[in-house]
């Protein structure tokens, strides 16, 4: 008995061990990873372990997005993980872009290979071909497939699902007869991505296109959503690209058009990957751990039965009926009815883990035929009758999802500001800096002067944003863009 009581203090001390974001923001997401269960090292460097409850966690985003690709007319298929080394080399810009980062399989068994492969750091090479396999006549387009997927690119500074050397993701890749069709597609998917981020996450984003400097390798057209992060730092959650007909050209995906003239297919692809997850964590998290959105949290409510008397046949069938009701409408439920935990040492658990409701039932609660909620996201704790019960707590759900947009959003505005001068630029810059919106003139030069002096990059450039005439904020010269700048993950 003494054992298992010095257990339980040890685990009560050991929830409460996360440092402040106030302290070190990079620790304290470091120490919630962990803390909540979401990913663990391996022996191999910068690969992550997504552990049980930070998969449900992505399994939820998937079901989204799934749902959206689908709706869309897209279909899923599978490549393979590994591209020859010679396909890759096709597109000149592309491998470029990706050859320092390229794991190479040069051995299998015993034996060298007579051409090496690559790991796929992304599926356009492999794709290419085959879709100049596939497409041979306008009547086979558009082709709109995705593919769920793992791909890998050696990192040298990690960090759990923000940047790591093998990750999960999905990548689009379209094929369409005319530049309008991929233009509209690469938009229609970035629209997707943005309405995702912002109604399944919580998570408010910037979208618009990519500097030359920023954009994919081979792309003609990169277009982003970025999010702000508690941390006043910028993340890139998803990216489309219009490819142009630059790939089309280098694996000769062609097609017999309408007036039977051989032409270029004009292809897209984009993606969002479990970088997602540190957004959300980054997004709505605070010093006593993980704070997740209702629509893609494992768990919305956990019930705590408290223990008292003879609590398992008294409180426990109750929690039980309470927890049966609330999966009937749908509502995903923990009931933690471990006796060998304190409900205080659980409260503190699953305030950690982000679970949105917590539900509190006592022998004095069923007394009077109520129950305690409390909210992850305000804390607030009031006690709701058990008739119509059900009801407040869907309603409750839905009015967390869209508080913790609020409060992103008014966050993001407090830490969005303008300059029109380099001074005032950099000062913004400074500390905790968020965006700043301010005329660029559209050089490469100022671009990379602007990122050695302040570390700040042209996040993207918003619609609307590209025709306000102005001065740049580096070099004083007539300019019409106005993209928002921020340092960023
Ligand atoms: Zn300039």
């Amino acid at each position: 008995m003494a054992d298992n009581k010095n257990d339980k203090n040890k685990k009560e001390s050991q929830v409460t061990e996360i440092t402040p974001q106030s302290e070190d923001f990079s620790r304290w997401y470091l120490d919630v990873v962990r803390r909540a269960e979401l990913s663990d090292y391996t022996e191999v460097k910068g690969c992550m372990v997504i552990r049980p409850y930070g998969y449900a966690i992505w399994e939820l985003i998937q079901q989204g997005l799934d749902k959206r690709f689908k709706a869309t007319g897209h279909v899923n298929a599978y490549f393979p993980l590994f591209i020859p080394a010679s396909l890759l080399m096709k597109e000149k810009e592309h491998v470029e872009g990706f050859a320092p980062q390229v794991a190479w399989v040069t051995k299998g068994g015993d034996e060298e290979l007579a051409e090496p492969l690559v790991v796929r750091p992304t599926s356009e090479a492999i794709i290419g071909t085959l879709y100049s396999k596939w497409i041979k006549s306008w009547r086979d387009l558009p082709v709109l497939i995705n593919q769920w997927a793992n791909v890998v690119r050696w990192e040298k500074v990690t960090r759990p699902f923000l940047r790591t050397t093998e990750f999960l993701w999905q990548e689009g890749h379209t094929a369409h007869e005319t530049a309008e069709g991929a233009q509209e597609e690469t938009l229609k998917i970035l629209a997707l991505y943005k309405e995702f981020a912002e109604n399944e996450l919580a998570m408010p984003v910037v979208d618009g296109q990519k500097s030359e400097s920023e954009k994919f390798a081979g792309a003609s057209k990169t277009y982003s959503i970025e999010a702000l992060m508690g941390d006043g730092r910028a993340l890139q959650a998803g990216t489309s690209h219009n490819l142009g007909q630059n790939f089309a050209k280098a694996f000769e995906i062609q097609f017999q058009g309408r007036d039977k003239t051989v032409q270029h297919a004009w292809t897209t692809s984009w993606g969002v990957s479990t970088r997602l997850i540190g957004g959300v964590i980054m997004t709505h998290g605070d010093d006593s751990g993980l704070i997740l959105p209702p629509r893609v949290a494992p768990y919305q409510v956990v019930i705590v039965p408290i223990p008292r008397g003879n609590w398992q046949e008294t409180v426990l069938p109750k929690a039980k009926e309470l927890q049966q009701a609330l999966v009937a409408q749908g509502v995903r439920v923990m009931l933690d009815d471990r006796d060998a935990y304190t409900p205080g040492w659980k409260f503190a658990e699953w305030e950690l883990r982000g679970v949105p409701v917590r539900m509190e039932v006592g022998p004095k609660d069923i007394e009077k035929s109520e129950v305690v909620l409390a909210r992850r996201d305000t804390r607030q704790k009031s006690s709701i009758p058990m008739a119509g019960l059900t009801e407040h707590v869907v309603g409750l759900l839905d009015e967390i999802q869209k508080a913790l947009y609020d409060r992103a959003l008014a966050f993001r505005k407090e830490h969005t500001t303008s300059a029109s001068t380099y001074e005032e630029f950099k000062t913004a810059m400074e500390g905790r800096p968020g965006f700043v919106i301010a005329s660029w003139c559209g050089s490469e030069e100022c671009e990379a002067q602007i990122k050695a002096d302040t570390q700040a990059t042209v996040r993207n450039i918003p619609f609307g944003s590209e025709s306000v005439p102005g001065e740049c904020v580096k070099c004083g010269k007539p300019s019409t863009l106005q993209p928002w700048f921020a340092k960023s993950y």
